[in-house]
């Protein structure tokens, strides 16, 4: 029987991409799921495939930039379930753009999701993970939390953060048996792209994403991750396409 069995996980931008693909491998793993993102069409719909088949799985939409939804998506989880197991802190958006060009409302916006969005996300569970001595958090970060790209100062300014974030949580909570895992996943074929605007960077982007893989393989990395034996940490994990360069 895999560890993952009877765990409860919650997953943050689940109703696309990487969350919604880990969603579906945690699930058939008997992971017990609470899925949050804002679109509940999408929450909804991913709710009922993994109920279909035999998984358990509730939702609760929510905005990871308000700190108070991020404490009611917490307290939603422990309601239902009893208990957190695990943080999987996926949600981000990428509107790449050289910064000369001044879009104050995109870096906001990535600064309020992926950097904020994953504080608030460790907040919210870390008291009820300390109190237990038991728990993981899982960041997902980016090879773009590794390497600087033209377009990427402020999105990779945003995950090298998540990545220095992880680590002093790895540090500071190690002695209460709470794991960390960084995720830096390279091109994985999601609707990420879809938040650049600028329509000629896009196209480039895209192009160049052609080589993407599956989410399948990031949601693959997280299981392994997790169902390691409780004194095992998997603190950080690249995983690229293997014909990717950088
Ligand atoms: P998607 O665009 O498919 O998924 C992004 C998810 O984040 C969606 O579920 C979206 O849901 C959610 N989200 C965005 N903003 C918010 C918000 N304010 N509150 C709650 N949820 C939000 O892209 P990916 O699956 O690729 O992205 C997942 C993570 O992987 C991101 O952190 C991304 O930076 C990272 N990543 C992706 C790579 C790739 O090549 N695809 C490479 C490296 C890292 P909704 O809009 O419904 O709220």
């Amino acid at each position: 029987m895999s560890t993952i069995q009877g765990k409860v996980v919650i997953i943050t931008g689940a109703s696309s991409g990487i969350g919604e693909a880990t969603a579906k491998e945690l699930a058939s793993k008997g992971a017990k799921l609470v899925l949050a993102a804002r679109r509940e069409d999408r929450l909804q719909k991913l709710q009922e495939e993994i109920q279909q088949n035999g998984g358990q799985a509730f939702y609760k939409v929510t905005d990871v930039s308000s700190h108070e939804q991020m404490e009611k998506l917490a307290d939603y989880a422990l309601k239902e379930f009893g208990k957190i197991d695990v943080m999987v802190n996926n949600a981000g958006v990428m509107p790449l753009s050289p910064v000369h060009q001044k879009k104050i409302n995109e870096w906001d916006s990535m600064i309020d999701i992926n950097i904020k969005g994953v504080l608030y996300g460790i907040a919210a569970v870390l008291p009820s993970m300390r109190e237990r001595k038991e728990g993981h958090i899982i960041n997902v970060s980016s090879i773009a939390g590794h390497l600087v790209f033209p377009a990427s100062a402020v999105y990779s300014g945003t995950k090298f953060a998540v990545r220095a974030i992880t680590e002093g949580l790895r540090i500071e909570e190690a002695s209460n048996n709470i794991r960390t895992t960084i995720i830096s996943p390279g091109t994985i074929a999601t609707e990420l792209l879809e938040s650049i605007s600028d329509l000629e960077l896009k196209s480039e982007i895209i192009e160049v994403s052609k080589i993407g893989i599956e989410p399948a393989s990031i949601a693959r990395s997280v299981a392994f991750a997790i169902e390691q034996p409780s004194d095992v940490a998997i603190n950080e994990m690249i995983i690229r396409p293997t014909i990717q360069e950088l």
